[in-house]
């Protein structure tokens, strides 16, 4: 964040605010710990502010501190709305576009209320007064931690704080594994445990909560995997029938694609899940090294998001898409085998 920002920012907190805070639909772990890393730290300043999300999350990540009082604008959406119109400040975090918010961006898109956004993801949209965008981050989490030590305040960082901004930091980076890690990341996260994050429990939390329909829809998943050698590639469906099949439930499916690159000499991953209620096939792409899947989401399947890590949607039936993904292949095979 440049100086000028900073400034502006400050000025803006120096006097009192109602402030809404938002993250992306589906929220997923940088979504959830950033919104409310930045809520804790507003309260903590003296500043009326409340979060909504476009939708619900799933069940790993509402042990969060404060995860009660975020509102689900599907839900809630009479409370929502009124937030918005009475905001003098909106904060919109890890999304890149207002398309990203479903059914919240007409009353955003209505509001008079000043925009920060606060992002890592490319191509940002010009909709914020303030913006601190920077592709470079490994997560919203990382950008907020920079954000809070910009106005002078790490020392108002709390265990809450800490373990909001841990979390996105450590799903983001898929456990400090992404290349997007730096040492810099890894000294944020230090500092963090530093105060008082508790990593260990946060990780049991996170990963150590799966049912047993989970694992099992796993199973189903990773028997439906198919190897492309030839392009280094491999992908997986998931049928409506087989998610209730398996007793789906939100956020079942998270991190599943990211078996395929386990693989040995895989480069490009793919998930196809099958959505009927909205009529759509839901895609994850994820890749290792210079296979940028942001790109291929854009260009073909309506979508973006990171250089290595993806998503995207088909209106075509699971069979037909998975045919078209597969007819896309053959003009990729040389960066695939690159
Ligand atoms: P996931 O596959 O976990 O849903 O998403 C991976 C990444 O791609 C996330 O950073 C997410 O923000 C981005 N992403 C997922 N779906 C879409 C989409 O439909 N459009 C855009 N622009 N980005 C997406
Ligand atoms: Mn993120």
């Amino acid at each position: 964040m440049n100086l000028e920002d900073i400034n502006a920012i400050k000025k803006l907190l120096s006097e009192p605010q109602k402030i809404v805070i938002v993250p992306h639909k589906n929220p997923d772990g940088d979504a959830v710990g950033s919104t409310l890393a930045l809520w804790h730290f507003l309260q903590n300043k003296g500043q009326q502010a409340t979060i909504i999300s476009p939708n619900d999350y799933p069940k790993f990540l509402k042990w969060m501190p404060g995860n009660e009082y975020i509102l689900n604008y599907e839900k809630e959406n009479r409370q929502a709305k009124r937030k918005i119109n009475e905001a003098s400040l909106i904060f919109t975090l890890d999304f890149n576009h207002l398309g990203r918010v479903g059914q919240l961006e007409e009353p955003l898109e209505r509001s008079s209320a000043k925009f920060i956004m606060i992002d890592h993801h490319q191509e940002p949209a010009d909709y914020a007064d303030i913006a601190y965008s920077d592709v470079s981050m490994s997560s919203t989490c990382e950008m907020v931690y920079n954000f809070i030590e910009s106005l002078g305040d790490t020392s108002k960082i709390t265990v809450e704080i800490a373990n909001c901004l841990y979390t996105g930091i450590m799903t983001d980076t898929g456990s400090f594994e992404f290349s997007s890690t730096t040492s810099r990341t890894h000294r944020i996260v230090a500092d963090l445990i530093d105060r008082g994050a508790e990593n260990a429990q946060i990780h049991n939390e996170v990963f150590n909560t799966n049912t047993p329909s989970r694992l099992h829809l796993l199973g189903c998943a990773l028997k439906n995997l198919v190897i492309l050698q030839e392009y280094k590639t491999v992908y997986i469906t998931l049928s409506q029938e087989e998610l209730e099949k398996n007793n789906f439930k939100k956020g079942d499916t998270e991190g599943f694609v990211n078996y395929g690159l386990t693989l040995d000499e895989i480069v490009f991953a793919v998930i196809f899940i099958e959505n009927t209620e909205e009529g759509i096939i839901k895609i994850s792409f994820r890749s290792k090294g210079s296979f940028l899947v942001n790109e291929f989401a854009r260009k073909h399947f309506n979508g973006g998001g990171h250089n290595n890590a993806a998503g995207g949607r088909s209106n075509l039936s699971l069979q037909d898409t998975v045919a078209h993904f597969k007819s896309l292949l053959e003009n990729y095979k040389k960066s695939l085998n690159s």
